[in-house]
Protein backbone atom coordinates (compact mmCIF):
# COMPACT_ATOMS: atom_id res chain seq x y z
CA UNK A 1 0.00 0.00 0.00
CA UNK A 2 1.31 3.51 -0.72
CA UNK A 3 1.07 5.81 1.84
CA UNK A 4 2.85 8.91 3.53
CA UNK A 5 3.36 8.52 7.32
CA UNK A 6 1.39 11.61 9.54
CA UNK A 7 4.94 12.56 11.40
CA UNK A 8 6.26 13.50 7.19
CA UNK A 9 3.16 14.46 6.18
CA UNK A 10 2.77 17.23 8.90
CA UNK A 11 6.50 17.85 8.41
CA UNK A 12 6.68 19.42 5.03
CA UNK A 13 4.73 21.96 3.66
CA UNK A 14 0.77 20.41 2.58
CA UNK A 15 0.14 21.41 -0.86
CA UNK A 16 -2.66 23.54 -1.54
CA UNK A 17 -4.39 20.67 -3.51
CA UNK A 18 -3.93 18.13 -0.95
CA UNK A 19 -5.51 20.41 1.96
CA UNK A 20 -8.83 20.57 -0.17
CA UNK A 21 -8.91 17.02 -1.02
CA UNK A 22 -9.13 16.41 2.77
CA UNK A 23 -11.19 19.28 3.70
CA UNK A 24 -13.90 18.02 1.18
CA UNK A 25 -13.77 14.46 3.11
CA UNK A 26 -11.49 12.90 5.27
CA UNK A 27 -11.96 8.58 5.42
CA UNK A 28 -10.48 6.04 7.40
CA UNK A 29 -9.93 2.59 7.14
CA UNK A 30 -7.59 -0.16 8.65
CA UNK A 31 -4.89 -2.57 6.97
CA UNK A 32 -5.07 -5.90 8.34
CA UNK A 33 -2.14 -5.59 10.79
CA UNK A 34 -3.89 -3.32 11.93
CA UNK A 35 -2.24 0.21 10.97
CA UNK A 36 -4.74 3.05 11.01
CA UNK A 37 -5.04 5.54 7.90
CA UNK A 38 -6.75 8.44 6.62
CA UNK A 39 -7.02 8.83 3.34
CA UNK A 40 -8.68 11.45 0.72
CA UNK A 41 -10.18 9.82 -2.38
CA UNK A 42 -11.38 10.43 -5.93
CA UNK A 43 -13.91 8.29 -8.58
CA UNK A 44 -15.48 8.36 -11.28
CA UNK A 45 -17.46 6.34 -13.65
CA UNK A 46 -18.82 6.02 -16.91
CA UNK A 47 -21.35 8.79 -18.05
CA UNK A 48 -24.05 8.39 -20.41
CA UNK A 49 -22.35 11.63 -21.75
CA UNK A 50 -19.63 9.85 -22.86
CA UNK A 51 -19.83 6.96 -25.81
CA UNK A 52 -17.96 4.15 -23.59
CA UNK A 53 -15.44 3.85 -27.01
CA UNK A 54 -14.51 7.43 -26.50
CA UNK A 55 -12.91 7.69 -22.93
CA UNK A 56 -10.50 4.39 -21.59
CA UNK A 57 -11.49 5.01 -17.74
CA UNK A 58 -9.54 2.08 -16.43
CA UNK A 59 -6.57 3.09 -19.02
CA UNK A 60 -6.62 6.53 -17.28
CA UNK A 61 -6.63 5.90 -14.17
CA UNK A 62 -3.01 5.64 -13.82
CA UNK A 63 -2.24 9.22 -16.06
CA UNK A 64 -4.42 10.96 -13.48
CA UNK A 65 -2.74 9.20 -10.60
CA UNK A 66 0.38 11.19 -12.20
CA UNK A 67 -1.30 14.39 -12.47
CA UNK A 68 -2.33 14.20 -8.91
CA UNK A 69 1.01 13.14 -7.74
CA UNK A 70 2.15 16.22 -9.48
CA UNK A 71 -0.57 18.64 -7.92
CA UNK A 72 0.38 16.72 -3.85
CA UNK A 73 3.90 17.16 -4.10
CA UNK A 74 4.71 13.23 -2.91
CA UNK A 75 3.75 9.89 -4.97
CA UNK A 76 1.17 8.76 -2.92
CA UNK A 77 -2.42 8.69 -5.35
CA UNK A 78 -2.84 4.89 -6.08
CA UNK A 79 -5.29 3.26 -8.52
CA UNK A 80 -8.43 0.94 -6.86
CA UNK A 81 -10.95 -0.15 -9.10
CA UNK A 82 -14.85 0.60 -8.27
CA UNK A 83 -17.44 -2.26 -8.00
CA UNK A 84 -19.15 -0.62 -11.13
CA UNK A 85 -16.36 -0.38 -13.97
CA UNK A 86 -15.14 3.27 -12.81
CA UNK A 87 -11.75 3.89 -11.19
CA UNK A 88 -11.07 5.09 -7.32
CA UNK A 89 -7.83 6.79 -6.22
CA UNK A 90 -6.89 7.09 -2.99
CA UNK A 91 -4.15 9.17 -1.09
CA UNK A 92 -3.03 7.24 2.40
CA UNK A 93 -1.78 8.94 5.41
CA UNK A 94 -0.88 6.17 7.80
CA UNK A 95 -1.68 7.50 11.41
CA UNK A 96 1.70 6.74 13.10
CA UNK A 97 0.70 9.47 15.66
CA UNK A 98 -2.73 8.07 16.66
CA UNK A 99 -4.02 11.31 15.60
CA UNK A 100 -8.03 11.22 16.62
CA UNK A 101 -9.69 12.01 12.78
CA UNK A 102 -11.39 15.34 14.24
CA UNK A 103 -7.82 16.69 15.41
CA UNK A 104 -6.63 15.69 11.76
CA UNK A 105 -9.02 17.69 10.55
CA UNK A 106 -8.81 20.79 12.17
CA UNK A 107 -4.94 20.67 11.79
CA UNK A 108 -5.69 20.49 8.21
CA UNK A 109 -8.18 23.49 8.72
CA UNK A 110 -5.81 25.75 10.72
CA UNK A 111 -3.07 25.54 8.26
CA UNK A 112 -5.64 26.15 5.70
CA UNK A 113 -6.95 29.44 6.62
CA UNK A 114 -3.34 30.58 8.06
CA UNK A 115 -1.77 29.83 5.08
CA UNK A 116 0.02 32.97 2.98
CA UNK A 117 -1.26 32.10 -0.21
CA UNK A 118 -4.77 31.73 1.58
CA UNK A 119 -4.60 35.67 2.56
CA UNK A 120 -4.42 37.22 -0.94
CA UNK A 121 -7.56 39.11 -1.18
CA UNK A 122 -8.28 37.79 -4.80
CA UNK A 123 -8.01 34.09 -6.27
CA UNK A 124 -4.70 32.96 -7.26
CA UNK A 125 -3.25 29.68 -8.42
CA UNK A 126 -2.94 28.19 -4.88
CA UNK A 127 -5.98 28.84 -4.27
CA UNK A 128 -7.51 27.32 -7.45
CA UNK A 129 -5.68 23.95 -6.81
CA UNK A 130 -7.02 23.86 -3.31
CA UNK A 131 -10.76 24.36 -4.68
CA UNK A 132 -10.05 21.38 -7.39
CA UNK A 133 -9.16 19.28 -4.68
CA UNK A 134 -12.18 20.41 -2.49
CA UNK A 135 -14.52 20.51 -5.29
CA UNK A 136 -13.88 18.14 -8.19
CA UNK A 137 -12.47 14.79 -6.88
CA UNK A 138 -15.94 14.33 -4.87
CA UNK A 139 -17.74 15.95 -7.55
CA UNK A 140 -20.33 14.61 -10.34
CA UNK A 141 -20.67 16.97 -13.21
CA UNK A 142 -24.39 17.69 -13.50
CA UNK A 143 -25.35 16.76 -17.21
CA UNK A 144 -28.54 18.78 -17.34
CA UNK A 145 -28.19 21.62 -15.04
CA UNK A 146 -24.72 23.49 -14.94
CA UNK A 147 -23.78 22.32 -11.60
CA UNK A 148 -20.97 20.84 -10.42
CA UNK A 149 -22.21 18.74 -6.63
CA UNK A 150 -20.97 16.97 -4.43
CA UNK A 151 -22.50 15.35 -1.04
CA UNK A 152 -22.41 17.35 1.75
CA UNK A 153 -20.17 14.67 4.84
CA UNK A 154 -19.43 16.22 8.35
CA UNK A 155 -18.02 14.35 11.04
CA UNK A 156 -19.18 17.13 13.86
CA UNK A 157 -20.10 20.23 13.73
CA UNK A 158 -17.06 21.37 13.68
CA UNK A 159 -17.89 20.35 10.31
CA UNK A 160 -20.75 21.89 9.40
CA UNK A 161 -19.78 24.90 7.43
CA UNK A 162 -16.85 23.99 5.65
CA UNK A 163 -18.51 25.07 2.32
CA UNK A 164 -17.84 28.32 3.52
CA UNK A 165 -13.94 28.49 3.51
CA UNK A 166 -14.58 28.05 -0.54
CA UNK A 167 -16.12 31.88 -0.17
CA UNK A 168 -14.64 33.63 2.81
CA UNK A 169 -11.05 32.16 2.44
CA UNK A 170 -10.95 30.80 -1.29
CA UNK A 171 -12.88 34.01 -3.08
CA UNK A 172 -15.49 31.99 -4.82
CA UNK A 173 -18.03 34.43 -5.54
CA UNK A 174 -20.74 33.55 -3.36
CA UNK A 175 -23.20 33.76 -5.91
CA UNK A 176 -21.33 30.54 -7.69
CA UNK A 177 -22.01 28.54 -4.61
CA UNK A 178 -25.38 26.68 -3.62
CA UNK A 179 -26.62 24.35 -0.68
CA UNK A 180 -28.96 21.67 -1.50
CA UNK A 181 -30.35 20.77 2.12
CA UNK A 182 -32.30 17.74 0.76
CA UNK A 183 -32.84 16.47 4.32
CA UNK A 184 -35.65 19.12 4.21
CA UNK A 185 -37.45 17.52 1.47
CA UNK A 186 -40.33 15.26 2.72
CA UNK A 187 -39.10 11.99 1.32
CA UNK A 188 -35.83 12.78 4.02
CA UNK A 189 -38.52 13.76 6.74
CA UNK A 190 -40.67 10.49 5.98
CA UNK A 191 -37.86 8.51 5.99
CA UNK A 192 -38.15 6.72 2.50
CA UNK A 193 -35.25 8.33 0.94
CA UNK A 194 -32.58 9.95 3.66
CA UNK A 195 -30.12 11.33 1.07
CA UNK A 196 -27.39 13.71 1.91
CA UNK A 197 -26.96 17.34 1.69
CA UNK A 198 -25.13 18.53 -1.12
CA UNK A 199 -22.42 21.11 -2.01
CA UNK A 200 -22.95 22.73 -5.52
CA UNK A 201 -20.83 24.90 -7.29
CA UNK A 202 -21.55 27.10 -11.16
CA UNK A 203 -20.28 24.61 -13.64
CA UNK A 204 -19.40 27.27 -16.14
CA UNK A 205 -17.35 28.92 -13.63
CA UNK A 206 -15.87 26.09 -12.48
CA UNK A 207 -14.97 25.27 -15.77
CA UNK A 208 -13.60 28.65 -17.33
CA UNK A 209 -12.23 30.15 -14.15
CA UNK A 210 -10.89 26.80 -11.97
CA UNK A 211 -10.44 24.86 -14.39
CA UNK A 212 -10.64 20.39 -14.59
CA UNK A 213 -8.12 18.33 -13.83
CA UNK A 214 -10.20 15.67 -14.83
CA UNK A 215 -9.65 14.76 -18.24
CA UNK A 216 -12.80 12.71 -18.27
CA UNK A 217 -14.87 14.96 -16.16
CA UNK A 218 -14.20 17.48 -18.97
CA UNK A 219 -15.24 15.53 -21.50
CA UNK A 220 -18.37 15.03 -19.46
CA UNK A 221 -19.03 18.62 -19.22
CA UNK A 222 -18.00 19.25 -22.68
CA UNK A 223 -20.39 16.47 -24.54
CA UNK A 224 -22.99 17.65 -22.17
CA UNK A 225 -23.06 21.44 -21.86
CA UNK A 226 -21.71 22.18 -25.23
CA UNK A 227 -19.00 24.20 -24.64
CA UNK A 228 -15.43 24.51 -25.98
CA UNK A 229 -12.16 23.98 -24.85
CA UNK A 230 -9.95 27.45 -24.38
CA UNK A 231 -6.51 25.93 -23.69
CA UNK A 232 -4.97 23.46 -21.26
CA UNK A 233 -2.35 24.32 -18.83
CA UNK A 234 1.28 23.72 -18.12
CA UNK A 235 -0.19 21.15 -14.82
CA UNK A 236 -2.27 19.42 -17.68
CA UNK A 237 -5.52 21.38 -16.57
CA UNK A 238 -8.73 22.39 -18.80
CA UNK A 239 -10.26 25.42 -19.32
CA UNK A 240 -13.52 26.25 -20.99
CA UNK A 241 -14.65 28.97 -23.24
CA UNK A 242 -17.91 29.15 -20.66
CA UNK A 243 -20.47 31.76 -20.04
CA UNK A 244 -20.38 33.04 -16.55
CA UNK A 245 -23.98 33.70 -15.29
CA UNK A 246 -24.70 37.03 -13.88
CA UNK A 247 -25.65 36.30 -10.61
CA UNK A 248 -26.17 38.64 -7.08
CA UNK A 249 -23.37 38.92 -4.50
CA UNK A 250 -25.88 40.36 -2.06
CA UNK A 251 -28.04 36.73 -2.03
CA UNK A 252 -27.11 35.59 1.11
CA UNK A 253 -29.13 32.29 0.37
CA UNK A 254 -26.08 30.20 0.41
CA UNK A 255 -24.90 31.10 4.09
CA UNK A 256 -28.66 31.26 5.48
CA UNK A 257 -29.28 27.76 4.41
CA UNK A 258 -25.97 26.88 5.79
CA UNK A 259 -27.36 28.83 9.27
CA UNK A 260 -30.16 27.40 9.16
CA UNK A 261 -28.72 23.47 8.41
CA UNK A 262 -26.06 24.19 11.10
CA UNK A 263 -29.00 25.37 13.66
CA UNK A 264 -31.98 23.50 12.87
CA UNK A 265 -30.98 20.13 11.19
CA UNK A 266 -27.73 19.17 12.68
CA UNK A 267 -28.04 16.54 15.64
CA UNK A 268 -31.56 16.51 14.77
CA UNK A 269 -31.38 14.08 12.12
CA UNK A 270 -30.31 10.85 13.87
CA UNK A 271 -33.21 10.34 16.25
CA UNK A 272 -37.32 9.46 15.18
CA UNK A 273 -37.64 12.12 18.40
CA UNK A 274 -35.40 14.82 16.68
CA UNK A 275 -37.26 14.30 13.78
CA UNK A 276 -40.75 14.89 15.03
CA UNK A 277 -39.48 17.98 16.33
CA UNK A 278 -38.07 19.38 13.59
CA UNK A 279 -41.34 18.46 11.51
CA UNK A 280 -43.09 20.28 13.80
CA UNK A 281 -40.41 23.21 13.63
CA UNK A 282 -41.34 22.75 9.91
CA UNK A 283 -45.02 22.74 10.28
CA UNK A 284 -45.74 19.46 9.00
CA UNK A 285 -48.60 17.15 10.23
CA UNK A 286 -47.99 14.12 12.21
CA UNK A 287 -51.15 12.83 11.97
CA UNK A 288 -52.78 12.88 15.05
CA UNK A 289 -55.79 15.21 13.74
CA UNK A 290 -55.18 18.10 16.00
CA UNK A 291 -53.32 20.47 13.70
CA UNK A 292 -54.36 23.68 13.13
CA UNK A 293 -53.58 24.45 9.28
CA UNK A 294 -53.11 28.31 10.29
CA UNK A 295 -50.51 27.42 12.99
CA UNK A 296 -48.97 25.18 10.77
CA UNK A 297 -48.94 28.12 8.22
CA UNK A 298 -47.82 30.51 10.72
CA UNK A 299 -44.86 28.78 12.52
CA UNK A 300 -43.50 27.78 8.69
CA UNK A 301 -43.52 31.49 7.42
CA UNK A 302 -41.93 33.01 10.34
CA UNK A 303 -39.25 30.46 9.89
CA UNK A 304 -38.92 31.18 6.45
CA UNK A 305 -38.92 34.75 6.83
CA UNK A 306 -35.53 34.04 9.25
CA UNK A 307 -33.90 32.13 6.39
CA UNK A 308 -34.69 34.00 3.07
CA UNK A 309 -34.01 37.20 1.85
CA UNK A 310 -36.10 40.27 1.03
CA UNK A 311 -36.43 40.24 -2.39
CA UNK A 312 -38.88 39.36 -4.76
CA UNK A 313 -37.95 35.54 -6.47
CA UNK A 314 -39.73 36.76 -9.58
CA UNK A 315 -38.72 40.58 -10.55
CA UNK A 316 -35.71 40.86 -7.79
CA UNK A 317 -37.16 43.78 -6.45
CA UNK A 318 -36.06 44.37 -2.47
CA UNK A 319 -38.52 47.29 -1.84
CA UNK A 320 -41.97 47.62 -1.40
CA UNK A 321 -42.80 49.42 1.52
CA UNK A 322 -41.72 49.30 5.34
CA UNK A 323 -44.43 46.46 6.85
CA UNK A 324 -45.35 47.93 10.35
CA UNK A 325 -45.54 44.71 12.33
CA UNK A 326 -42.10 43.53 11.53
CA UNK A 327 -40.44 46.89 10.54
CA UNK A 328 -39.17 44.95 7.55
CA UNK A 329 -39.66 45.55 3.86
CA UNK A 330 -43.44 43.76 2.97
CA UNK A 331 -43.24 40.52 1.10
CA UNK A 332 -45.80 37.66 0.50
CA UNK A 333 -44.68 34.13 1.05
CA UNK A 334 -45.83 31.84 -1.76
CA UNK A 335 -46.04 28.24 -2.05
CA UNK A 336 -44.45 26.98 -5.30
CA UNK A 337 -46.58 23.94 -5.75
CA UNK A 338 -49.98 25.27 -4.84
CA UNK A 339 -50.87 23.77 -1.18
CA UNK A 340 -53.99 21.90 -2.04
CA UNK A 341 -54.38 20.18 1.17
CA UNK A 342 -51.59 18.41 0.57
CA UNK A 343 -49.46 18.85 4.13
CA UNK A 344 -46.54 17.46 2.40
CA UNK A 345 -46.02 20.43 0.14
CA UNK A 346 -45.91 22.48 3.18
CA UNK A 347 -41.97 22.85 2.96
CA UNK A 348 -39.78 25.49 3.38
CA UNK A 349 -37.62 24.28 0.41
CA UNK A 350 -41.56 25.01 -1.46
CA UNK A 351 -41.86 28.81 -0.34
CA UNK A 352 -40.51 31.97 -2.30
CA UNK A 353 -40.98 35.45 -1.46
CA UNK A 354 -42.46 37.86 -3.70
CA UNK A 355 -43.40 41.27 -4.09
CA UNK A 356 -47.06 42.18 -3.72
CA UNK A 357 -47.78 42.33 -7.91
CA UNK A 358 -45.80 38.98 -8.52
CA UNK A 359 -47.52 37.66 -6.08
CA UNK A 360 -51.14 38.67 -7.36
CA UNK A 361 -49.82 37.48 -10.72
CA UNK A 362 -49.45 33.62 -9.57
CA UNK A 363 -52.76 33.45 -8.48
CA UNK A 364 -55.17 31.18 -10.55
CA UNK A 365 -56.65 32.80 -13.85
CA UNK A 366 -55.39 36.27 -12.64
CA UNK A 367 -53.12 36.43 -15.57
CA UNK A 368 -52.02 34.18 -18.95
CA UNK A 369 -50.85 31.17 -18.81
CA UNK A 370 -47.51 32.31 -20.48
CA UNK A 371 -47.33 35.17 -18.33
CA UNK A 372 -47.47 32.75 -15.20
CA UNK A 373 -45.69 29.91 -16.51
CA UNK A 374 -42.70 32.51 -17.53
CA UNK A 375 -42.55 33.86 -14.11
CA UNK A 376 -42.61 30.27 -12.45
CA UNK A 377 -40.27 29.52 -15.07
CA UNK A 378 -37.62 32.80 -13.53
CA UNK A 379 -38.18 31.01 -10.08
CA UNK A 380 -37.37 27.73 -10.93
CA UNK A 381 -34.14 29.28 -12.77
CA UNK A 382 -33.03 31.06 -10.29
CA UNK A 383 -33.48 28.82 -7.27
CA UNK A 384 -31.87 25.35 -7.38
CA UNK A 385 -33.48 24.38 -3.99
CA UNK A 386 -36.57 24.94 -5.38
CA UNK A 387 -36.08 23.68 -8.43
CA UNK A 388 -34.84 20.23 -6.77
CA UNK A 389 -37.75 20.07 -4.22
CA UNK A 390 -40.84 20.68 -7.37
CA UNK A 391 -38.49 18.04 -9.41
CA UNK A 392 -38.50 15.48 -6.96
CA UNK A 393 -42.28 16.21 -5.69
CA UNK A 394 -43.94 16.19 -8.89
CA UNK A 395 -40.93 13.61 -10.46
CA UNK A 396 -40.82 15.85 -13.55
CA UNK A 397 -36.58 16.47 -14.63
CA UNK A 398 -37.61 18.83 -17.46
CA UNK A 399 -37.45 22.60 -16.26
CA UNK A 400 -40.35 23.62 -18.79
CA UNK A 401 -42.46 20.78 -18.14
CA UNK A 402 -42.07 21.47 -14.66
CA UNK A 403 -43.24 24.77 -15.37
CA UNK A 404 -46.03 24.31 -17.36
CA UNK A 405 -47.19 21.92 -14.36
CA UNK A 406 -47.19 24.17 -11.62
CA UNK A 407 -48.88 26.77 -13.55
CA UNK A 408 -51.56 24.46 -13.89
CA UNK A 409 -51.78 23.60 -10.61
CA UNK A 410 -51.86 27.04 -9.32
CA UNK A 411 -54.70 27.93 -6.56
ZN1 LIG B 1 -42.01 40.98 -7.80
Amino acid sequence: MQYIRMTDFFKYEIKPFVLGAFLSRVMETTDKHGNKYFYAYTSFHSSKAVFKDDFDIKGYAEALAAKLDKLSGHYNWSVHSASDGGAQLRYYVLNDRSMPKTMFYKSLFAKTVSAEWALDDGINEAKKDFIRGFMELRGSIDTSRPLIAQDYFYDGRHELKKALILTDTMSVPIRYANFNARNLQPQFVSGENKRNAQFRMNLPYYAREIGFVNDYKAMIFRNAHGYRVDRVDGKGITYFDADLPRGDDNDMTFVRYLNFFTNNIYAKRLTPQAVKTLRAQLGFSDGDGNDDRATHNATLRSLFYDVSEDKCAICGATETFTNRATGRQHFEVHHVISFCNDATTDNIANLVKLCPTCHALLKKDRASKSDQTRAILKILHEHEEIFDYASSYLQIDDINDLAEKIQSMLG
